[in-house]
């Protein structure tokens, strides 16, 4: 492993040269690297050796970054067949085999678990753009951060950037006690977790006599799920634990880190320079935005820097709108929010209902509500995606009258998210708590 010697805390950037240069400098790189990248990827890759000649595209018709609209789009579907025809890694691999130095296993939140390939030099790479996303995040040389993650996710390969900037304490999951001595006894002092994580742990601390405050949590930094940029959440962690809260993101497929919110809190900025580059597409007549504040759309992204399984313009169901396009730290990238996931997406009689935008309405409803939610789909779609759509919620400890509420949500999602609901309110803790991700939608159908 590469020896990087401690940045000065004082630092505003993990590295200022990618991170403050202008859109039109970083294209500049992205043109360079992406001929590179994809030179490549026609050289070494079967499956987008196939997938270029089915859509008549040469190597010899991309003369630079503007002409990767004349490549198709990769969906997840087609990365999960190629790893069937070709297992382990699919015929999208583009390195040897025995460069393959780690192969990481994603959540399957959507179906079969896919894999991950990564060479020494992915790692490097994955490295850098963690280190880059978690310094803006504020972790510094004297953060100490235990990993709470299954060593097979994605996620585990976060040690290799956090032990470079500060100190890491492996933990893994399922072990809350150890999780609380890593504070009261390493001096670990921030939190790296899903969103949905630190009130669940807040609660666990509870239950064992210790109070949240008590552990000297200075910042946590959450991604996997959106919930860490709404208001009420974001609210509730900060004044539970003392700390700041913010957002992150990376893709399992494509690279572990490559978006991080900064203290001022106005969406994720763009931290892979040089490593991936973005895109944002209308999902249904699949037009590409420009990137301006307001622009909304789903996120596409294009491997620059990748030996193991280079993706190109891979459509990641992420549902983005971008806040900014400069910000008062000095980072001169776009920021984004998650509006939600085309996965999980449910179609009320043509309204697009993302569950992660019903779970953020009702939340506003705290203390009467919990913020947990459960959406029942009751038969598979579109059957099951008639109005009214049954959702469970959590009424907090003291919330008043249950019909009254019950009616009062009911109507707000009705002028909010434009669909007809059937609330059923339930007992606080009643909804089953994961410790990774949250599951917002049950599909009973699927259980039957
Ligand atoms: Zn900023």
């Amino acid at each position: 492993m590469k020896i990087i010697p401690r940045k000065d805390s004082n630092e505003e950037f993990w590295n200022r040269e990618m991170e403050t240069m202008s859109w039109e400098q970083m294209m500049e790189l992205h043109n360079e690297k992406f001929l590179k990248q994809i030179k490549y990827i026609f050289e070494n890759s079967e499956f987008y050796k196939n997938k270029f000649a089915e859509a008549n595209v040469d190597l010899g018709d991309i003369k630079g970054i503007e002409d990767i609209t004349k490549l198709p789009f990769t969906v997840k579907m087609e990365l999960r067949d190629s790893q069937l025809e070709a297992p382990p890694l699919g015929k999208h691999m583009a390195c040897q085999k025995s460069d393959v130095a780690r192969i990481y296993t994603t959540s399957g939140t959507t179906g079969r678990p896919t894999f991950i390939g990564v060479t020494h030099n992915d790692i490097e790479v994955w490295r850098e753009a963690a280190a880059r996303a978690f310094w803006c995040g504020g972790f510094r040389p004297d953060t100490i951060i235990p990993l709470i993650v299954s060593p097979f996710f994605i996620a585990a390969s976060y040690a290799d950037a956090l032990s470079t900037i500060g100190t890491v304490i492996p933990i893994g999951v399922g072990a809350t006690e150890r999780v609380i001595a890593a504070y009261q006894y390493c001096g670990a002092n921030a939190v790296l977790a899903t969103s949905s994580f630190p009130l669940h742990f807040a609660a666990s601390c509870r239950k064992r006599g210790v109070d949240p405050t008590s552990l000297g949590i200075k910042i946590i930094l959450a991604g996997g799920e959106p919930g860490a940029s709404t208001p009420t959440v974001r609210n509730a962690v900060e004044g539970t634990f003392g700390c700041l809260f913010l957002e992150m993101m990376g893709n399992g497929d494509m690279c572990s880190q490559m978006w991080s919110e900064c203290r001022y809190k106005r969406g994720m900025h763009f931290v892979a320079q040089g490593i991936v580059h973005p895109e944002i597409i209308d999902p249904d007549t699949l037009e590409i935005q420009e990137w301006n504040e307001g622009a909304k759309g789903e996120l596409v992204l294009t491997s620059l820097d990748r030996e193991c399984i280079p993706l190109v313009r891979f459509r990641t169901r992420d549902h983005i709108e971008v806040t900014q396009m400069d910000c008062e730290c000095g980072r001169n990238a776009p920021g984004i929010r998650v509006i939600g996931r085309t996965d999980d997406m449910i179609n009320v009689q043509g309204v697009n209902v993302f569950p992660s935008a019903v779970r953020d309405y009702v939340a506003k409803y705290a203390p009467k509500v919990t913020g947990a939610i459960e959406i029942q789909i009751h038969e598979a779609p579109p059957e099951g995606w008639k109005p009214p759509i049954h959702i469970k919620v959590e009424h907090g400890k003291e919330p008043g009258d249950l019909d009254e509420l019950k009616d009062e949500l009911q109507k707000m999602l009705r002028e909010k998210l434009i669909f007809r609901s059937d609330i059923e309110l339930v007992p606080p803790d009643s909804l089953p708590k994961f410790e990774y991700k949250a599951k917002l939608v049950r599909k009973l159908y699927e259980e039957k």
